[in-house]
């Protein structure tokens, strides 16, 4: 009896000016999200999604089916990413000084790391705990497998700390003559799993064979250093494909604004993952997120005032092929792209966004945060985006990244663990739900975000987004 004179109401009731859609989206994303079901159909049936793999390509095929599949204009934009695949890995600890047995280390190889060439590399380790470390070795290092053991803080910060002896260690150690390279999983905790990760040869840098090593390997290793010196072989079937390039894309889809259609919010994760696991915390906890944005919005009974428009990036991890070229596609478009929001931190509870965007900015996201209260997301703060929407900040969009709890999160990201049994349901619907109401809220909003000058207008240390590659 009440339910009709209700949604007449709801119906005949102007959907701009009031609360009534975001309370409305908060509803809905919680009491009929897909979220859940859609994370375990990509986790569970197309799984491992490395750039450039059979894998990527079945998640571009599902991704612009689910967004048809949800009535959606959806579309795909071509990329091309370098792929990289794994093979065989193996390490074991050679008979001599301290080491009177042999012994398997859990190594995984690093992305853009070249294989051992013929029966693999077998070394002296030497360890260091830092990239200066590493480049003072000089001599030292010739002909050695350079050790980088440090281990990561506890929690997400810790990330950003260490992510450098990954990204950049081995290249600093064939800087000095090494001939291979062991990284300590960047990880917070461990069951022997390596974490792997990309590793970059900027800089000119000579590639060698590089991998990470399990955190348990990694103290095995410091304690045997301690006793004297010790060999490992080091056995890696890792490289580029042939070709090393392989035509892929970005996935999108879109609700066009009711009023000014021209200017864009974008909502972005990245449909890539690595494939030690089936990428269910990353990224496809932020695929699905981003997907049940944009079905919600476009099921309200009127469009907000902007396009919302949902990105899927391709090669997040090992490249950022899909970020870089999203930015170029779309350069004329950037100075109408109002905000970029970026969910790439797990399938944790959402606690709020980190925002480029001025102290005008912030204080703007925090008034259209409010909505958020009852989800306990009210937190806003100055910080970088995520990597695939790097690009749009240098170009001068404002950016947010969704801030999620992490505190298990580098317990299994980049590893085998990495899937679908990690996440709870509740918190990724919450997380669903803080993208959604954040999206629209930006699309809806009368004015729009300062744009981002070239230095950062806040005087706050900016947040290391958890998976800045
Ligand atoms: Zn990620």
């Amino acid at each position: 009896m009440l339910a009709t004179p209700c949604l007449l109401l709801m119906l005949a009731a102007p959907p701009a000016a009031s609360a009534e859609v975001p309370e409305r989206l908060l509803r809905a994303t919680q009491g009929q999200s897909q979220a859940v079901a859609r994370l375990a159909e990509l986790t569970d049936t197309v799984g491992p999604r490395l750039a450039g793999s059979p894998g990527a390509a079945a998640a571009v095929a599902w991704a612009l089916r689910a967004f048809e599949a949800d009535g959606l204009k959806a579309w795909l934009e071509p990329v091309t990413v370098t792929a990289w695949t794994r093979g065989e890995e193996r390490a074991e600890l050679l008979v001599g000084g301290p080491v009177l047995r042999p012994q398997r280390l859990a190594v995984t190889a690093l992305g853009n790391s070249p294989g051992t060439a013929g029966g693999g590399l077998s070394a002296e380790v030497i360890e260091v705990r830092s990239l200066e470390e590493a480049a003072a070795l000089g001599a030292q290092a010739r002909g050695r497998i350079v050790f980088f053991n440090h281990a990561m803080a506890t929690g997400g910060p810790g990330y950003g700390d260490t992510a450098q002896l990954r990204t950049r260690g081995p290249a600093t150690a064939s800087r000095v003559g090494a001939a291979g390279a062991l990284v300590r999983s960047l990880a917070t905790a461990s069951l022997r799993t390596p974490h792997t990760g990309m590793t970059s040869w900027e800089g000119g840098a000579s590639p060698i064979p590089a991998a990470a090593v399990s955190v348990e390997d990694a103290e095995l290793l410091h304690r045997l250093l301690a006793r004297g010196p010790v060999r490992v072989q080091l056995t890696l079937g890792c490289g580029f494909a042939s070709p090393a390039t392989v035509e892929s894309a970005n996935v999108l889809a879109e609700v066009r604004g009711r009023e000014r259609p021209e200017e864009v919010v974008l909502i972005g994760a990245h449909l890539d993952s690595w494939d030690l696991g089936t990428g269910a915390i990353d990224d496809g906890a932020g695929v699905v997120m981003v997907m049940e944005a944009l079905r919600q919005i476009s099921l309200q009974p009127q469009a907000p005032r902007r396009t919302v428009r949902a990105v899927l990036f391709m090669n997040e991890e090992n490249g950022l092929e899909g970020g870089l070229g999203y930015a170029r596609r779309h350069a004329a478009e950037l100075p109408r792209t109002v905000a970029a929001v970026e969910a790439d931190s797990g399938a944790g509870r959402p606690l709020g966004f980190s925002v480029t965007a001025g102290e005008v900015g912030l204080a703007l996201v925090r008034r259209l945060a409010s909505p958020l209260a009852s989800l306990e997301a009210t937190r806003v703060e100055a910080g970088a985006g995520g990597a695939d929407i790097s690009p749009l900040q240098e170009a001068g969009v404002p950016t947010l990244s969704l801030q999620q709890e992490t505190s298990r999160y580098f317990d299994w990201h980049h590893s085998a663990a990495d899937t679908f049994d990690k996440v709870v349901p509740a918190e990724l619907i919450a997380s669903a739900a803080a993208m959604t109401i954040m999206a629209w809220q930006l699309a809806e909003a009368p004015e729009t975000l300062p744009r981002v000058t070239s230095s950062p207008p806040v005087k706050a240390p900016p947040v290391p987004a958890p998976d800045r590659r």
